[in-house]
């Protein structure tokens, strides 16, 4: 892959880049307020014209419209303007309008046919083009859309981290997962890497921080969605700050030194205790599901007169989950010991479920 540093491409460019601006053009007074106050302070200004909403009934963008607004704004004001593109026609408006630079969504980097067309309509083309991760963690499908637009010639190419989907309950609406990107990166270290902390974080509390650890972790730039008012947005008013508010978080930012410093080591060990704690959640989630099915089949055997325990099922299941642990290089004794604790739990919520239902068989026979 041809990849071109960000000064490369950028010229003006000093660490961190910013691009910002609010989540959705909503209409041509709000682009107004939200991106005056923030002109200064922006290598790019930021505005979905066409909006990926999960669920159908949302504001979807102006379209072409929202594109005239930014029009008659550069003509009085220049600045250079950044948009999402996901399909064909998109990058033709964006052409036609003379965008500046381009991103492609999280939802479209999943689906190959969309970055193959995608890459297609923008053979050769020198606008930059970043690409937002997956909305799942896989490393390979976000490496392969780079190397699509890398193929159709597209040379000032970028990655912007924007978290990942979880089912799971987090404090982010997107969870970090910092390997990911740190992996993509430590692959092609002149790749730009660019943080979107407010899609990571989903509420505004969150994104000084995000922004922080990014720079912390030698990010090229930063992406955060501002609006002239939040509360009132027409998408994702929940993590765009005030666009007054932009200039004391980009203020409050420390750039260190990019090597080996104190704080990057404790930020390492930051990433690694929330992978910790990422991956004791999914212990306790599956051990809840089990327990579910314990419940379940504790039902099944008193209802059909079958016995709480059989030795032979406890000993496939003790002799299975040994090969398991074997194979996942666990320790054969400490596999043991989790396995009895949890068949005792399951021993005793059967005997809870047996005895539950004799105490209602003998009410309803009152
Ligand atoms: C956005 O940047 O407004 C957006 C829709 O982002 P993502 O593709 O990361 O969800
Ligand atoms: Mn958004």
């Amino acid at each position: 892959m041809v990849i071109r540093e960000l000064k490369d491409w950028h010229k003006e460019y000093k660490r961190p880049l910013i691009i910002s601006g609010p989540c959705s053009v909503e209409t041509e007074k709000q682009l107004r307020e939200s991106v005056l106050p923030i002109l200064d302070k922006v290598d790019f200004v930021r505005g979905g014209i066409w909006k990926p909403r999960t669920r159908p009934g949302n504001f979807e963008g102006n379209g072409e419209k929202a594109l005239q607004w930014v029009a008659n704004m550069k003509r009085e004001t220049p600045f250079k303007f950044a948009m999402e593109v996901a399909t064909p026609e998109h990058v033709e408006l964006a052409m036609k309008y003379d965008v500046d630079l381009l991103w492609i969504g999280a939802r479209t980097t999943v689906n190959p046919f969309n970055v193959a067309e995608l890459a297609e309509a923008l053979q050769g083309a020198s606008i930059p083009v970043l690409v937002k991760n997956p909305i799942h963690a896989e490393l390979s499908l976000w490496k392969g859309a780079l190397e699509r637009f890398s193929k159709a010639g597209v040379e000032n190419l970028g990655a912007i981290h924007r978290g990942f989907h979880s089912y799971q309950k987090s404090k982010y609406r997107n969870i970090p997962l910092w390997q990911v990107p740190l992996d993509l990166k430590s692959e092609f270290p002149e790749l730009p890497l660019i943080c979107d902390p407010s899609h990571i974080a989903g509420q505004t509390e969150l994104v000084p921080d995000i922004a922080q650890r990014a720079l912390d972790l030698n990010y090229d730039g930063l992406m955060i969605e501002a609006h002239c008012q939040p509360q009132l947005a027409w998408s994702d008013a929940a993590q765009q700050i005030p666009s007054e508010e932009l200039g004391l978080l980009l203020d409050g930012l420390l750039l260190r030194d990019a090597a080996f410093t104190k704080e990057n080591i404790i930020s390492q060990l930051e990433i690694i205790r929330e992978q910790i704690d990422q991956a004791d959640r999914e212990i306790l989630e599956a051990i809840n599901l089990r327990m579910n099915l314990v419940e379940k089949i504790g039902e099944y055997k008193k209802e059909n007169n079958v016995a709480i325990f059989q030795l032979s099922r406890w000993k496939s299941i003790f002799n299975s989950r040994q090969e398991w642990a074997e194979q996942l290089n666990l320790d054969k004794d400490f596999v043991v010991d989790i396995l009895r604790l949890l068949h005792q739990q399951s021993v005793k919520t059967q005997t809870e479920v047996f005895n539950q239902k004799e105490e209602k068989n003998l009410s309803s026979n009152d």
